[in-house]
């Protein structure tokens, strides 16, 4: 995105990537429907980004959904906003929009040097390598946008952190963000249910809950509301210890709960009447046991209770490399208002390598196009 401003800017721009080809991160997103941004009115979609969101701000107003959308149908990909606010691309997929894209940078002039890694500077040349051969090149403008550390083997595998704490920039840790948990399960259980889902349950830590589909994994459990707490679990973890309070019936008080499982016919065992009464599917009342791993309670109100409230301890989230995205990264104390690095003026970072972090839902390709926007149009002005 830097470089289409760049380039429409008059400037003769280099895309230097060390994989054989641009954009797989972004072709990944696209394989599960490419979720390009949100629909949400900007107040709202700015405190998706936590406290980074004053940093993102301007950037975010000055290129939002609407432009990012318009820039999508611009490249012959129009959007639709889907039941959840969520915008993608009529296609879905991520490919008619890259090869589109792709083709309007060369006819800018673009060039594009692949198999090519960034080595960081020499004094003032900046150092790339290709098949083993280093060149010096010195642009008027670099945009780093290397992105995070999650699925490094499509690419952005993190290498640059080392290299910019060498620079003496300030880099947070990179941390797995929008992630699964891990949970130690039996292996009985494991085996049975990993891939079956929890169907339309309410997760809840620190204070914010999120309601969806959980899926159990074969060591653990990941989905929509798993993504979106990740923050507050892998905090919670770092302190010590994360308890997730599942609730099971999130549409009913817990009186309700209660009433209805008075319905319990004298014969029937504990399975049938969470299954009749409550509608819960046989994989949720096998977590259920698996989770509890004692007796369920027999009294309507005791079991109500818990059915409102399953404490789920989670021993950690998963690694970086099959997270969704990244949390941490080059300090936001480290970059101006555009994004300029203070210490190598002419240098920007944009997207997932600064530290910042958003749930899914689009939110971290908006904001990673909106500073790569920001960055270039002050580039042009410098
Ligand atoms: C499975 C999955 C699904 C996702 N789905 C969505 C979604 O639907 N919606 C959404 O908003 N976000 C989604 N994301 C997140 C989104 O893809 C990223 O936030 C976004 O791609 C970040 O863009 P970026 O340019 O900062 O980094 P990247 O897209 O990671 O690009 C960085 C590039 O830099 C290259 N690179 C790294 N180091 C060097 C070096 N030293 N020299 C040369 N090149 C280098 C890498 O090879 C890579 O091509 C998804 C992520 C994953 C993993």
């Amino acid at each position: 995105m830097a470089a289409e401003v760049l380039a429409q800017g008059g400037c003769a721009v280099t895309v230097v990537e060390h994989m054989p080809s641009v954009g797989r991160k972004f072709l990944l997103a696209g394989r599960s429907g490419l979720n390009l941004t949100h629909s949400e009115a900007i107040d709202m979609m700015l405190a998706r980004y936590g406290n980074q969101a004053g940093r993102l701000e301007s950037a975010l107003r000055a290129f939002d959904g609407d432009a990012l959308r318009a820039w999508s149908a611009g490249l012959g990909e129009p959007t639709y906003v889907g039941t959840s606010g969520r915008v993608f691309p009529h296609s879905l997929r991520a490919t008619p929009l890259l090869r589109a894209w792709l083709h309007r940078l060369s006819t800018l002039g673009v060039v594009f040097e692949t198999r090519t890694r960034w080595l960081g500077w020499d004094d003032d040349a900046v150092v790339l390598e290709h098949a083993g051969q280093r060149k010096m090149v010195r642009p008027d403008v670099t945009v780093l946008s290397l992105g995070g550390a999650s699925w490094p083997r499509v690419g952005s595998d993190g290498g640059w952190v080392p290299i910019l704490r060498n620079a003496g920039v300030v880099v947070n840790d990179l941390r797995p963000a929008n992630c699964g948990v891990e949970i130690e399960w039996s292996a009985d259980f494991a085996n049975l249910f990993a891939g079956q889902p929890l169907k339309n349950v309410a997760l809840s830590i620190s204070g914010l809950s999120v309601r969806g589909d959980a899926m159990i994994t074969s060591s653990g459990m990941e989905g929509g509301p798993v993504y979106s707490l990740s923050a507050p679990i892998r905090d919670a973890v770092d302190r010590g210890m994360a308890v997730l309070a599942v609730d099971l019936q999130p549409d009913l008080e817990v009186d309700r709960v209660a009433d209805r499982l008075r319905r319990r016919r004298p014969k029937d065992s504990m399975s049938s009447t969470l299954k009749r009464t409550m509608g819960l599917s046989a994989t949720t009342i096998a977590w259920l046991r698996e989770v509890v791993a004692a007796p369920l309670p027999t009294t309507p109100d005791e079991l109500a209770a818990l059915l409102k409230e399953v404490p789920l301890s989670v021993q950690g989230v998963v690694p970086i490399d099959r997270a969704i995205s990244s949390a941490g990264g080059v300090s936001m104390d480290e970059v101006d208002e555009s994004f300029m690095l203070r210490r190598k003026p002419g240098t920007y970072v944009v997207g997932e390598m600064l530290d910042w972090e958003a749930p899914t839902g689009g939110f971290l390709l908006q904001a990673t196009f909106a500073t790569a926007v920001a960055a270039a149009q002050a580039a042009l002005l410098a």
